[in-house]
């Protein structure tokens, strides 16, 4: 990898602010005083380091976040706050990306990646990864509607659904439910409880796959993936 871009990469700046590092000869190489902002370094076996301090490269970054209401699960959006606008400017510089969405108002586990493979992985049809939510629903969920979401229910545009595992926690004025699907279709989970006419009032992601929001999180909170997370993702 070209020298100027592993320092834009760990968070040097941009290529222009790394050329100004260069000229300044704070940048050394093995020791050596760097002086060439196109030179290849083998991240594998040469040392970089700036000021003395030794850089670490690292191609990825995957996070947890526990995402609050009102931010979007966008990269960029000119009105709203996005999922990426809350992460320190060090892990932002990674460009990382939302893998999959989740409404405006739904909280929960987000993951957070510049792994385009992983994300890919995750939300491909084909997978089926599991997601399981916890809900409030307005009025009283009922045996019949676990059957129904166990068949597959048929959306406003038709879609029908796959089979998914409605489990009743409390029944009441408001309902509290959790749901396993299996699929990612657009506000899916407000459309299917819509299917049974019932409405979702509160809605929060538990777990994507393997992964399971760490509860220690407060609502806006983030941290890396833990080693054993990653490996059980891929
Ligand atoms: N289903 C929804 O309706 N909304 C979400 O944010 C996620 C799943």
């Amino acid at each position: 990898m070209r020298l100027d871009k592993l320092l834009a990469h760990t968070g040097y700046g941009t290529r222009k602010e790394v050329k100004q590092l260069l000229k300044d000869k704070v940048v050394t190489i093995d020791g050596e005083v760097a002086k060439n902002a196109a030179q290849h370094i083998d991240v594998n076996k040469q040392e970089v380091a700036v000021l003395g301090e030794r850089i670490v490269y690292r191609e990825f970054v995957y996070v947890m976040l526990h995402k609050p209401p009102g931010v979007v699960s966008a990269t960029e959006d000119l009105r709203d706050t996005t999922v990426i606008d809350l992460l320190d400017f060090e892990l932002q510089h990674f460009k990382p990306f939302p893998v999959g969405r989740l409404d405006k108002d739904t909280e929960g586990l987000l993951l957070v990646t510049n792994d385009g493979q992983l994300s890919h992985n995750l939300l491909s049809p084909k997978k089926h990864v599991p997601k399981r939510y916890y809900a409030h629903i307005e009025g009283i969920v009922t045996d019949k509607d676990i059957t129904a979401f166990a068949y597959g229910v048929t959306l406003d545009d038709g879609y029908t659904t796959k089979p998914a595992q409605l489990t009743i926690l409390t029944s009441g004025e408001v309902s509290q439910i959790e749901l396993v699907i299996h699929e990612g279709k657009f506000h899916q989970v407000k459309r299917m409880f819509e299917a049974v006419n019932k409405k979702v009032i509160y809605l929060k992601r538990l777990s994507m796959g393997s992964l399971q929001l760490d509860e220690s999180l407060a609502l806006g909170e983030y941290r890396e993936l833990t080693a054993q997370e990653l490996e059980d993702l891929q």
